[in-house]
């Protein structure tokens, strides 16, 4: 296993490569939803020490992947439900068009190359296990995330971060034919933010949200 080919390594890096390791395991389903965990066969299986794995459960759990019952343990949360995917893209839809918006109204140079560096980062996917969808979720997390900020409102831009959307409706469903169609939306998005133009960043926005959520949809009646 890969922590043996390190020198004992620091412990953050080793906390750090535990926690991936674990959200990839869950991510995957390799770890299936709604089971309950064992910190002793963790630390077994990756070997490491029990207490890497528990810092990393304590941060999965701010994640939503993982939830503590007391006296019982740790196990990984359910994957969301259709309903609560669609209340996650419901608030992505009140918030996020309004901020492309603001966006494009209160966008500098520095944003603006900010963007298209950011964009001109985006990977393009191939394959569906978590390495793919991770790089694509974080450009898109990364992409959304910047917006809000040039938005420059801080509760907005919290309540945001506090969904963890990304994680959750990657995990949710993921095929590789989300990643062109996103970053070309991205495209758009960037050119009317660039332009000033509020209305053409606001509509950018809703219909990516809205096609994004189709896209999860309908992976996910694929895979089953
Ligand atoms: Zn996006």
């Amino acid at each position: 296993m890969r922590a043996g080919a390190v020198a004992v390594p620091p412990r953050r890096v080793l906390a750090d490569a535990v926690y991936e390791q674990l959200t990839a395991l869950i991510m995957d389903h390799a770890i299936e939803p709604d089971a309950r965990l064992n910190i002793e066969a963790l630390a077994r299986d990756l070997a490491v020490s029990p207490t890497p794995v528990r810092e990393a459960l304590a941060r999965l759990e701010s994640d939503g992947l993982v939830t503590k019952e007391p006296l019982r343990g740790y196990r990984t949360t359910a994957v969301l439900t259709p309903d609560e995917l669609a209340q996650v893209f419901e608030f992505r839809t009140l918030v996020e068009p309004w901020a492309a918006a603001g966006a494009a109204r209160r966008r500098r140079e520095e944003d603006i190359a900010a963007l298209r560096a950011e964009l001109a980062s985006a990977p393009v996917t191939t394959g569906s296990d978590y390495a793919h969808y991770a790089a694509l979720a974080q450009h898109d997390q990364r992409f959304h995330t910047l917006l809000l900020r040039i938005a420059g409102n801080d509760v907005a831009l919290g309540a945001f971060e506090r969904t963890r959307a990304h994680l959750h409706q990657f995990r949710y469903a993921f095929s590789s034919s989300m990643s062109a169609a996103a970053i070309s939306e991205h495209g758009g998005i960037v050119e009317a933010v660039a332009a000033g133009d509020t209305r053409a960043a606001r509509s950018a926005m809703t219909a990516h949200l809205k096609a994004a959520h189709a896209r999860i949809t309908s992976a996910a009646s694929a895979d089953s």
